[in-house]
């Protein structure tokens, strides 16, 4: 198994304009564990927006350095929720994927004629998305090096990236050696300024202090820095802003006056999301902080179903308040639909201060030029290898195109 990367890794080193001193040998020390069970993870980008529920999302071509789990175990993380239930979530530890296959994609596709699946995506540069399943910059990377790795061979070959990460190692020097500002957007996750909520929600992330840090650093040299507040938790019971009801009740996971210390760090853009949890979620969350979310949700919406939401005028109500403080301190403010469904990413678009990119990058990053929203659906079907008939790929294709048209439509007639 491993003499497959040592070959790769030969031919790549001896074949491409780009060289590696990598130490393979990383490799070993996970085989010699049985962590490769199913083989080393795959080094090939994925594309995540074919079907699923973020079809809209511009950033869909994504791939993580590590696989299987992150140590910053975020309680609420959809990753480990999912992964948890297959056994799957840091059991024992993250592995990292095949870094030659990743190297070989991008050689093949630059450096050689031959064909790729990925090959109309990856020439045009279509932005590349690291860190959404694992996070590129936990305290493994400095050991490991693939997330390392990983980037400089995207620095060789020019290629645009949208980081995201809960970690302040992306600051130092040898990941700042090769990231140029004008390919790397950077993406930090700052649900809450809230020392003590985070280390029970995060509890294996740096803190938000850590966090501020680094935004400063990056955002002073001259990094397109957005600043995640997703999940967004509410602070108090749903229909408080919208409705107007009074409660006791009230969380201090998020203050609307943490805008102003975001500022104070250089951020520059901001993007935000309701959080929406699963409910053994809820369970965890409460064993952690005594608070349970179902006690701030609507009667009405309990009675609907599991999982923790807040109603459609509440969360906008959140939205509103937290752009008229971004407004306040001339940060950019965009919303992200992803977790709330398809409908969100039509909804709150009037709020956006970026109309062309709800991550807030295009016309920010001039390397930002194409997206994974341009490829036609029947493209994005095939390119990840769906398991349609060529019929039902184009009934696909319409279905999704005719949704996305009245729901475009539905929501410009509402304003
Ligand atoms: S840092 Fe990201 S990937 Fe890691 S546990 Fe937290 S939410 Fe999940």
């Amino acid at each position: 198994m491993l003499s497959k990367l040592q070959k790769n890794f030969k031919f790549l080193n001896e074949s491409s304009d780009y060289k590696s001193d990598f130490d393979l040998s990383i490799y070993e020390f996970f085989h010699s564990k049985n962590l490769f069970s199913n083989g080393v993870p795959s080094g090939a980008p994925e594309l995540m927006n074919a079907i699923s529920d973020c079809s809209q999302c511009y950033y869909g071509l994504q791939i993580d350095s590590y696989v299987n789990g992150c140590f910053h175990d975020c309680q609420y993380c959809w990753a480990k929720t999912d992964l948890t239930k297959s056994n799957q979530w840091n059991n024992p530890m993250p592995v990292p994927i095949d870094i030659t296959e990743f190297w070989k994609i991008l050689y093949t596709i630059f450096e050689t004629n031959e064909p790729h699946a990925l090959r109309a995506i990856i020439e045009k540069r279509t932005p590349l998305r690291i860190g959404s399943l694992s996070d590129p910059f936990m305290t493994m990377d400095k050991k490991y090096n693939v997330t390392l790795e990983m980037l400089k061979i995207l620095n060789h070959y020019d290629y645009p990236v949208v980081i995201l990460t809960r970690s302040h190692h992306i600051v130092e020097k040898r990941y700042l050696d090769v990231m140029n500002p004008k390919l790397v957007a950077i993406q930090i996750s700052l649900p809450s300024l809230n020392e003590e909520f985070t280390k029970l929600l995060e509890p294996g992330a740096p803190s938000p202090i850590k966090r501020l840090e680094a935004l400063k650093v990056l955002s002073d040299l001259g990094f397109w820095t957005t600043v995640r507040l997703n999940p967004l938790f509410p602070i108090y019971p749903d229909g408080k802003y919208s409705r107007n009801i009074e409660s006791d009740f009230s969380t201090d996971f998020f203050s609307f006056k943490s805008i102003e210390t975001l500022y104070e760090y250089g951020c520059k853009s901001l993007l935000t999301g309701f959080v929406h949890l699963e409910d053994q979620v809820i369970k965890l969350i409460e064993n952690k902080t005594q608070i349970n979310l179902y006690d701030m949700m609507s009667n009405e919406l309990k009675e609907e179903g599991p999982g923790f939401r807040y109603s459609n005028s509440e969360i906008r109500k959140y939205y509103e308040l937290i752009k008229e403080e971004c407004q306040k301190f001339n940060i950019e403010f965009t919303t992200c639909y992803l977790g709330l469904g398809e409908p969100y990413y039509w909804k709150d678009q009037d709020l956006w201060d970026n109309k062309d990119d709800c991550c807030n990058i295009k016309n920010r990053l001039e390397s930002f030029k194409t997206d994974t929203q341009m490829i036609p659906i029947v493209n994005r079907l095939e390119i990840s290898n769906v398991e349609m008939s060529y019929f039902q790929k184009r009934l696909h294709s319409f279905w999704q195109s005719f949704k996305s048209y009245f729901l475009k439509k539905i929501f410009e007639s509402s304003k």
